[in-house]
């Protein structure tokens, strides 16, 4: 049973001195990684033995955010422990396949078994992480394959609440837990295997006008004045903001709809403070964090901070008594003879239909962006654009909502994208902050000011992919690289996988860069640029405080690609989350917020901006508005 070089006792003493406990060591290296030293580095292959060797073995693999290290067991034909050791994946996302799947190949034997839903990528890299272990310890990957499926039991299943809710994304979690707070009673269907919807996928900040938390911070006053002081300073703000389109101001500047936002974001923060979600120090700190009045989410901006306060959320809503069917998918409304809406018809991947009544029903299943057939009839411009969103946002919520005599508003306008890198679709939206540099196209051009309304800059990139040769690239040089792993402004460092994956790749010189790649006038864009960073002066695009390249040490170049993310469509509402008929009139019964509702922001005119915030506000208010009626 034990191969040479170890007996069945030594390994028994070495798994028990666990400081030293590693039987054998051997990683799996993609050829562009290249460290040493700390256990994050460690380069070591390990030689494939002749035979069966049994051991504890650490291997790693590539994830969606950076490497997964995971240790796993063999003992006389089995595996007897795995474990994910370390890893950097989103929070409230991969967090739970790196718990979930060792224990289930534990159980099961078997590296096949099912992903979780929500997670796979996690899921996949920690299964080939294992399947790794199991061929450095000599075994055959076959003998432990087993396919594992969820048990189907066909069966009809009901349940009653005050409330049913439609997805446990940000709208369902913050309208759920508040609903339960003010003790109604709550059931939240998810088809997902995970709670949080595009919740952890955001940057965590939330804009906010005049809340408590202020107050308490503002001892100068600095910022009572500001569009921070109150809702209407900030109003005033966006009534005058470029980004208004006069085109779409149904309200003349009234903006019913963002007021409403921010009267209610600052409710949501104290809300949130109040209870135990974190939220870093807001301010300026000399050689230290630079994130200004905006609250982020605790541990920070891309740091997981969504993803902590949304999984906070969940466990508040299970604490409370909250009902959460996982893996479970909504699929009609119910309605009675009045046209009232009375509850909804799911299926679970477990084999239950379920009906489930309720006072109230609130949507809250998110956009419709991986849905290509909705994207094709609300955005034909967009037809046959990758989304890179969480794949569960495919409109289900809306094509509900229409079918009980729902309205659809805001489709048709400009869709904004943000960068993410080309082969791995790994995103990198903040890069030029955290990462200063350039963007060029195919032919080395600089495709201008990516600083400035960035996400519609990207989404015109990607616009014009043919006619700018048909790729990008970031250019930047060692002191961005740097920058790239920690990064003051947000705390971020966040994209260190561009160099794990290998997808940053360091030429020698820019004419090396040149030839390779065939950016033939790279050279004379990052001349112009650094012309303009040295003379402290705007670009010819309109930039700012370009960023001086330097290449005497070479240059960094890192293939991207501007990704659409989101939709600005979706189920007409009133200001208190009331589900509306094209004539105004209200379908009873019937709430909705979030995604499926569209962006507030298109709804009273302005571009696009932050959906995150609008989801929390309108998620708050839908607890309100249901609580007060129900
Ligand atoms: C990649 C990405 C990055 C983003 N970054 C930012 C950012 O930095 N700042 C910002 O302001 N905004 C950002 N946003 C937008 C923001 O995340 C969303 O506007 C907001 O989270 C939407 O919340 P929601 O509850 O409406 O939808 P979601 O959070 O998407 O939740 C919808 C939930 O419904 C579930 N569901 C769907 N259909 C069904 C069904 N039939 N049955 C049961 N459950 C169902 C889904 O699985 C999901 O859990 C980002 C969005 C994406 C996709």
């Amino acid at each position: 049973m034990f191969g040479k070089g170890i007996s069945r006792r030594d390994f028994i003493k070495g798994a028990a001195a666990s400081a030293v406990g590693i039987a054998a060591l051997g990683l799996v290296e993609p050829a562009a990684a290249k460290a040493e030293g700390t256990p994050q580095e460690i380069t070591t292959t390990a030689e494939r033995p002749a035979g069966k060797v049994d051991g504890k073995y650490v291997t790693r693999a590539i994830g969606h955010e950076s490497y997964i290290y995971v240790a796993t067991t063999i003992f006389e034909g089995k595996i007897t422990a795995c474990q994910v050791l370390s890893h950097e994946e989103t929070m409230g996302i991969g967090n739970y396949a790196c718990a979930r799947i060792p224990k289930a190949i534990v159980a099961n034997q078997s590296i096949n078994v099912p992903n979780v839903r929500g997670c796979s990528i996690t899921s996949m890299a920690v299964k080939r992480a294992v399947k790794e272990a199991i061929e450095q310890a000599g075994y055959d990957p076959a003998d432990f394959s087993a396919e594992v499926k969820t048990e189907v039991v066909e069966r009809e299943e009901s349940a009653e609440a005050d409330v049913i809710i439609v997805g446990a994304g940000t709208v369902g979690l913050v309208a759920g837990a508040r609903l339960l707070e003010k003790g109604k009673s709550v059931i939240l269907i998810e088809k997902r295997d995970i709670p949080g919807g595009s919740m952890a996928m955001t940057y965590g900040g939330v804009a906010v006008a005049g809340c408590e938390l202020y107050k308490k911070y503002d001892v100068t006053g600095a910022l009572t004045n500001s569009y921070y002081g109150s809702v209407e300073n900030m109003m005033e703000f966006w009534r005058n903001h470029p980004f208004l389109n006069p085109e779409y101001d149904r309200f003349d500047k009234a903006m019913p709809y963002m007021t409403a936002q921010y009267e209610n974001t600052g409710k949501v923060i104290d809300w949130f403070t109040g209870m135990g979600i974190g939220i870093n120090p807001l301010g300026y700190y000399e050689g230290g964090l630079q994130t200004g009045y905006t609250p982020y989410l605790a541990p920070g901006c891309y740091e997981g901070g969504a993803g902590y306060a949304m999984m906070f959320l969940e466990q508040r809503i299970q604490g409370l008594g909250g009902k959460i069917l996982y893996g479970t998918e909504a699929t009609e409304l119910i309605t009675d003879a009045n046209g009232k809406v009375t509850g909804v018809k799911a299926k679970a991947g477990d084999g239950a239909s379920w009906t489930l009544t309720g006072k109230a029903v609130l949507l809250a299943s998110g956009g419709f962006m991986r849905n290509a057939e909705m994207i094709k009839q609300y955005y034909p411009e967009y037809e046959g654009q990758f989304f890179n969103c969480a794949s569960a946002s495919t409109g289900d919520g809306i094509k509900m909502g229409l079918a009980v005599g729902a309205y659809m508003e805001c489709t048709g306008r400009a869709l904004p994208a943000y960068l993410s890198t080309d082969a791995s679709k790994f995103e990198i939206a903040l890069i030029h902050h955290s990462t200063p540099g350039i963007m060029v196209n195919a032919r080395g051009e600089n495709f201008g000011n990516i600083v400035s309304d960035n996400h519609y800059k990207m989404a015109a990139a990607k616009l014009a992919l043919e006619e700018n040769g048909g790729a990008y690239y970031y250019v930047f040089d060692d002191a961005a690289a740097c920058t790239n792993s920690d990064f003051d402004g947000y705390g971020m460092n966040t994209y260190k996988a561009i160099f794990e994956k290998g997808e940053a790749v360091k030429y020698g010189s820019v004419a090396e860069a040149v030839e390779k790649l065939g950016l033939t006038n790279l050279q004379a864009s990052i001349d112009a640029n650094n012309a303009a960073a040295l003379a402290g002066e705007a670009d010819a695009f309109g930039r700012k405080n370009c960023p001086y390249i330097e290449t005497r040490n070479g240059v960094w170049i890192l293939k991207v690609d501007p990704t659409f993310y989101l939709t600005t469509g979706g189920l007409a509402i009133d200001t208190a989350t009331h589900v509306l008929k094209e004539d105004g009139s209200t379908i009873p019964g019937l709430y909705a917020a979030g995604d499926v509702t569209g962006s507030i922001e298109e709804k009273d005119g302005k571009k696009y901006g932050m959906g995150f915030d609008a989801a929390l506000a309108y998620g708050y208010i839908a607890g309100e508005t249901i609580d007060a009626e129900v």
